[in-house]
Parts: C-alpha cells; structure tokens; sequence
C-alpha cells in the first residue's frame, strides 16, 4: 500500500522511535535539535551499514586500506584545508520571527510550491538562476529575487529580510583548562582531513603503490542552520569517507570510475535503480574540480547521499605549505616526484540509514483465504544488514520447546544475531519481527521433537517451509552471504 509521501516520512520516524531505531538526544530535556541517539535496532542497523561498506571498500579492495583518526586536529589543518575562510554557507534572517535561513533551501522551498502548482518552467528558470548566482556569489541579486518573488519566512509571513551572510559551520572549543593559555580547535566537520595529513604515513607503512585509498568512518560535526527533516541533516553525524590518490592528469578517468562503482555499492542493497540519480555540481566546493552528487528518492524528495569529488591537489599542496613538511610522493614507473591528485567519496552514515529505513518501510493490507482483511507493518531491510537475522520462537512455552529453540539458538549466535522469543501467540510475534525487520523466523512445534523438523518462515513472500533443524545456520549462512 502505498502511503502519500508527507505522511509516509512521519510514519517513518515514529516506527523508528516505537521500534527502537532512533530517539531524539536527551529526550526527557525536551530533546536537543538535530541530534540523535540510535537504540538497539538502530545501533545494530548502523553498525551494519558501517561494516558493509567498510567490507566493500578494504577487504574488497586490495589497494585500499582504513585509518581511525581523531576528533581534534591541529587548528591550522582547518586553516590549509580552507574551512576557516571557506565552510559557510549563504544565510539570511527574517527580521520579524528572527528565523535564520540557508538562501538555497528558502528559494528551493519556493521552487517546489512553483512546481505543485504546475508552474514546472518557472521553476526551473528559478533554480537555473539561483545556481549560477550562487556560483558568482552574487548575493546582492540573489536577495532581489527573494524580494521580487516575495518569498516569505514560514513563522512570520513576512518578507523583511536581512542581507545575505555567509556563516561558518564549524563547532569551536578550548584546548586545555587555563583560561588565557587556551587554544580554539575545531570540531572536524569532515573525517577526510585525518586522512590527508596522515598521507606519508600510511603509504609508507602499508607500502602502497598509487593508485591507492584510505578509508575512514568516524564522526563529523556541522553548526547546521537548517536542522530539521530527522537524521537527514544533523548537527553531529557519521561520515564514510574514502580518498583515492592518483597520478596527475588521471583524475577523470578515476572520477568515472567511482562514480559507477559506487552507485553499484548502492544497487547492491537491492534498491531499483530509478530510485538513484546523478546531480552534477555547478557551483564546485573551493577544493574540486568536478563533483557530483548520488541521490536518492527519499519521502522528503530526491536528496543527496553521497558525493563524489574530484579535489585535485588542494588538501596535499597546502598542507605542504602550511605545514612546510614535504607531501610528495615517489613514482617508480614514470621516475616522478609529485604531489597526488584525489578523488573522494564521501557518504553519510546516517543518510544511508535513513534511506535503508524509507526504502525498507511498507504498511501491506490484504485478504485473507476466509475473507478477512489483514495487515502488517514489515521492514524489508536487506537480509544481510538487518539488526536480527533470525528469531527462534517455540510455539509453546512447554513440552521442551524452549529447550530445543535455545539449542538452536546457540548453534547460530557465534555467526549472526539471533533472537528468542515466546511470549504471545505466533502471529503476534511474527508481526514483531517483521516491524524490526528479521528476514527469518524459525517455529519449533511439536513436530520438530518428533523428526527434527522446524518451520521457517520468510519475512517478505511470508512463505513458510519445513526444514531440518540442523540445516537452519548454513541455510542462512548462505543467504546472508556477502
Ligand atoms: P548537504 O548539501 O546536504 O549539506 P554536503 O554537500 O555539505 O551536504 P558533503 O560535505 O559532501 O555534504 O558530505 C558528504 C556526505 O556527508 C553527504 O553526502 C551526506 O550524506 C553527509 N552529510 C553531510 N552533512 C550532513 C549532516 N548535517 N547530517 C547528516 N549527514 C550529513
């Protein structure tokens, strides 16, 4: 059944706080705005998705290896990656409701209400112009447009605009406890400088030869001013990021190639291709010269996820110049000293959960043979990322079911996560585990002490066959399988 958009996204977020999923940071203070913790699905879904794509991109890949960085870096990092001057975005308040707006989102909200009402050139005309004035940073007409459109504040109503500003996303605090001695350093709102600076080392230590990658998961933090739209757009979140060093002159061939190897990443999750898109950047990040974003149909609209970037040499050249340490690396085959180009990907953990979540949430209703009607809130999350792969639930709490469940239970829990469950009747249960998404259930019932038997149950056909009980881990074992 398929649900109007609007309605399906807020349908969404309260199954993932009803299941366990995701709960808004310090709820019981009224909550912090856009900041998340993940509960026990949640955690288990996300640690999923990480080692997927952790698996995919070093074990998969023998010419790329992972770091874990920290937090904190040396303040000039972010002076040589150009966030201190750079890592704003163009804002402009609302004089009445003193709401703060980012100008691309205010004229796209805009675009969109032009778009419902069929005006679709219009639109289009609009954003084509807001594009290129963002390009220009022609802020001056870019309020114009605000004004001429009279395209108001959605608290206020009014359009008492101030001018456009660029306002820096970076999170700043102290390094050490003495005040006066104290040093600003910044919270990293992206995990790939940890790899730059650390280039040498790693080469050097895992010998590799270019074209090589790092890859790192970890945290990022963004001063966000739009922070709304659940764990689309958070003020703390998780990045999976991979750089690619290349030689000079090689980047766009490697830009091609990333873009369709990780769009294949995606469409290996089972989601249809019509869900996915290119966007092409035409206003480039100070770093890049190319880039490009894969987004996704979300609830909320076709959004990014990930992005593709080309960033030359600019993060390596100046941290050799701001850090006067020598970056260079030694090509046997061509006898060249030179600084490597790179080429990025970088996707948001979170994002990447919460598309799981919009593709995998479905409300079914159907007919039942005695011509009932029946219905279910099933989560379709690829088996091999789903928090429980398999529930056991004896059908009763008696007759030695239990004890033959568990034995099952420790058979399979050294390879994937298991569940027990007997409380309430089947169906009820059954229903549980396809709202947290377990891909199989396995009932022990009588039959099973007579030969062995149980009945396992497949979460999305609901279709249920008899199978011997010792089969069930290599059974599964092979449908999970990478
Ligand atoms: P956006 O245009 O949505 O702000 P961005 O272009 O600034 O994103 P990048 O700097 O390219 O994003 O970061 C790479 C990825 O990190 C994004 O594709 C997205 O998945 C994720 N990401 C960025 N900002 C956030 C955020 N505030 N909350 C959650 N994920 C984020």
């Amino acid at each position: 059944m398929s649900l109007p958009q609007e309605n399906r996204f807020q349908a969404i977020i309260s199954h993932a706080k009803e299941y366990g999923f995701v709960f808004q940071s310090s709820e019981i203070y009224d909550g912090l705005s856009a900041v998340y913790d993940y509960g026990p699905y949640g955690s288990e879904l996300k640690k999923n998705i990480r080692d997927y794509w952790w698996k995919s991109m070093t074990q998969m890949h023998e010419n790329i290896v992972g770091i874990d960085a920290a937090i904190f870096m040396h303040p000039t990092t972010w002076k040589a990656s150009g966030h201190v001057d750079n890592f704003s975005d163009p804002m402009i308040d609302n004089k009445d409701s003193k709401k703060r707006y980012r100008v691309d989102h205010l004229i796209e909200a805009y675009v969109e209400k032009l778009k419902a009402a069929g005006k679709t050139d219009e639109a289009g005309s609009l954003l084509a112009t807001m594009d290129a004035l963002l390009a220009k940073d022609d802020f001056a007409t870019l309020k114009q447009i605000i004004e001429t459109n009279k395209i108001s504040c959605s608290i206020s109503g009014t359009c008492n605009w101030t001018d456009i500003r660029q306002f820096n996303l970076m999170f700043s605090t102290q390094l050490g406890s003495v005040a006066g001695e104290a040093e600003t350093i910044y919270l990293r709102p992206e995990t790939a400088q940890g790899i730059f600076v650390n280039f040498l080392n790693v080469q050097k230590t895992a010998r590799l030869k270019i074209p090589f990658g790092i890859a790192q998961v970890g945290k990022a933090f963004r001063n966000e001013i739009v922070a709304r739209q659940f764990i689309f757009r958070m003020r703390e979140f998780e990045q999976m990021e991979m750089q690619f060093f290349i030689r000079p002159g090689s980047q766009k061939e490697w830009y091609e190639y990333w873009k369709e190897e990780r769009l294949k990443w995606h469409l290996s999750l089972g989601t249809p291709a019509e869900k996915y898109r290119f966007h092409n950047h035409t206003k480039l990040a100070h770093y890049a010269d190319a880039a490009l974003d894969i987004e996704y149909d979300f609830p909320i609209g076709f959004k990014e996820v990930e992005g593709i970037h080309s960033r030359t040499d600019f993060d390596l050249s100046n941290h050799q110049k701001y850090s006067g340490k020598k970056l260079t690396y030694f090509d046997t085959e061509i006898n060249q000293h030179y600084v490597p180009y790179v080429i990025e990907t970088s996707i948001g953990l979170d994002r990447m959960f919460l598309l799981i979540l919009s593709q995998s949430y479905d409300e079914e209703k159907w007919i039942k043979d005695d011509g009932k009607e029946d219905s279910r809130v099933v989560m379709h999350i690829p088996e091999k990322i789903a928090p429980i792969k398999l529930a056991v639930l004896p059908l009763l709490k008696k007759d030695g079911l239990p004890e033959i469940a568990r034995e099952i239970i420790n058979v399979c829990r050294p390879y994937f996560r298991c569940f027990y469950e007997e409380k309430d009747a089947i169906g009820k249960r059954y229903r549980r585990q396809d709202a947290i998404g377990t891909p199989f259930c396995v009932t022990v019932d009588h039959q099973t002490k007579e030969d062995g038997t149980v009945t396992l149950r497949y979460r999305d056909s609901m279709k249920q066959e008899r199978i011997h009980k010792s089969d069930i881990k290599d059974k599964l074992l092979n449908l999970l399988l990478f």
